[in-house]
């Protein structure tokens, strides 16, 4: 069934829920207690500044649970009180965030497993209650659900809906959709999955490839190579690059996003002249705010002269890992660590470097005093970032100090 015709048949079931169920303030209160941190609060009220013993921390004045996030958090949490005694499913991680997880864990809502790098449906039956996460599902496992005669609970973030609802106006209009992301990432392969012709460039450096085979052409094996997985069936790249539209991935890093955007539309004016642009080249507006403030506060924090960086967030965080690449590019010695877990005991943290495998330094808190940059993803918690300051504020109180 044709994407379209599918949704609208979807928003008409009484089967099918994209809002709470109207427990939003008892939600509210249970998500006050487990997630929010007055230590944080205090922080944010001190001028996003502290210092206590020999540690100065400096927080980004944008950091961790944006609005969709927190949205689709407190709508599985309403899930599970409309339906105590269904079984609950989630088609993936809800937000990128392990302790998040484990709590719906112990709500008993069941992950759908992953069996040889797929997600086995066969346990869910008709009747069962299935959420979907922020970053969304793809069309193919909707219909799947919906066929089967599941509740579908749709968190996904109205922020990623407007990126599937240009990649469908692409379509119709029979643009190509080029589409700045991760070809494997959830939230990439449900949009791509509501696009008609698509391409996913990761980068700067794609993007530059591809513009480049539009103005010049080049070698088709070669592209189809470097593109393998990351276009839609039966692509060309001599056919279908006449007519594109951009759309992104909600969270890769915003400025690169833009430059590709514009680099598309200076490569089409190029080709055919200013004066044939719109027949050829379709801009976008779907760089989401939460992600757009999370970077610039993360671009001012890299201003101060920090000692060190910790970037708290999933290790497959998109948006966390992207905070990362500011500050590793900035110079700073950046520690991205996924819980307060990693600090251990002695002076000691489990981290990961960039496009690296976790890795264990110690000690990794200098002597003396120390002004550390803090920032998380916008899965993380306030809670977990308290728990992380308080570690440092703990090590070089009592380890260091003796
Ligand atoms: S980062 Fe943006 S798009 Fe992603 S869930 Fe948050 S508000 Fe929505």
């Amino acid at each position: 069934m044709d994407t379209r015709a599918f949704k609208r048949l979807l928003n008409h079931s009484e089967h099918y829920h994209r809002k709470g169920f109207g427990y939003d303030q008892a939600v509210a209160g249970q998500m006050q207690t487990e997630y929010q941190s007055s230590l944080i609060q205090q922080i944010r009220e001190n001028g996003y500044r502290l210092t206590r013993g020999t540690v100065t921390i400096h927080l980004a004045e944008a950091f961790g649970f944006c609005w969709g996030v927190e949205r689709a958090v407190a709508m599985a949490y309403e899930t599970r009180q409309h339906f105590p005694q269904e079984k609950l499913w989630i088609t993936n991680e809800i937000i990128h965030n392990p302790s998040v997880n484990q709590r719906l864990r112990e709500m008993e809502v069941a992950f759908i497993p992953v069996v040889e790098g797929k997600k086995d449906f066969s346990a869910v039956q008709s009747g069962d209650v299935v959420i979907l996460p922020a970053f969304g599902a793809s069309v193919q496992e909707m219909q799947l659900l919906s066929d089967r005669g599941c509740t579908i609970v749709d968190t996904t973030c109205p922020w990623v809906s407007k990126v599937w609802n240009t990649v469908e106006k692409h379509k119709k209009g029979n643009y190509t959709s080029i589409i700045h992301g991760k070809y494997n990432h959830e939230e990439t392969v449900a949009t791509s999955s509501f696009a008609g012709t698509y391409l996913i460039v990761l980068n700067l450096e794609q993007a530059e490839y591809v513009a480049d085979y539009i103005l010049r052409g080049g070698d088709k094996s070669e592209f189809m190579a470097k593109f393998h997985k990351a276009h839609s069936e039966g692509f060309d790249p001599d056919r279908d690059l006449v007519q594109i539209g951009i759309a992104n991935q909600t969270t890769m890093l915003k400025g690169e996003t833009e430059q590709i955007g514009k680099l598309f539309e200076r490569t089409m004016m190029r080709k055919y002249g200013p004066d044939r642009l719109n027949q050829h080249f379709l801009s976008f507006n779907t760089i989401c705010d939460a992600t757009q403030e999370r970077q610039d506060a993360m671009f001012d924090l890299v201003q101060m002269p920090l000692d060190l960086m910790v970037v708290v967030g999933g290790y497959n965080s998109s948006n966390t890992t992207h905070l990362q690449e500011i500050a590793i590019e900035r110079g700073f010695a950046s520690y991205h660590i996924d819980s307060p877990d990693c600090i251990g005991v002695g002076n000691r943290v489990e981290h990961k470097p960039l496009g690296q495998d976790l890795t264990v330094t110690e000690p990794w808190l200098p002597a003396g005093h120390i002004t550390v940059g803090i920032t998380s993803g916008a899965s993380t918690p306030d809670k977990i970032v308290e728990e992380v300051i308080e570690k440092i504020f703990e090590i070089k109180a009592l380890v260091l100090a003796n």
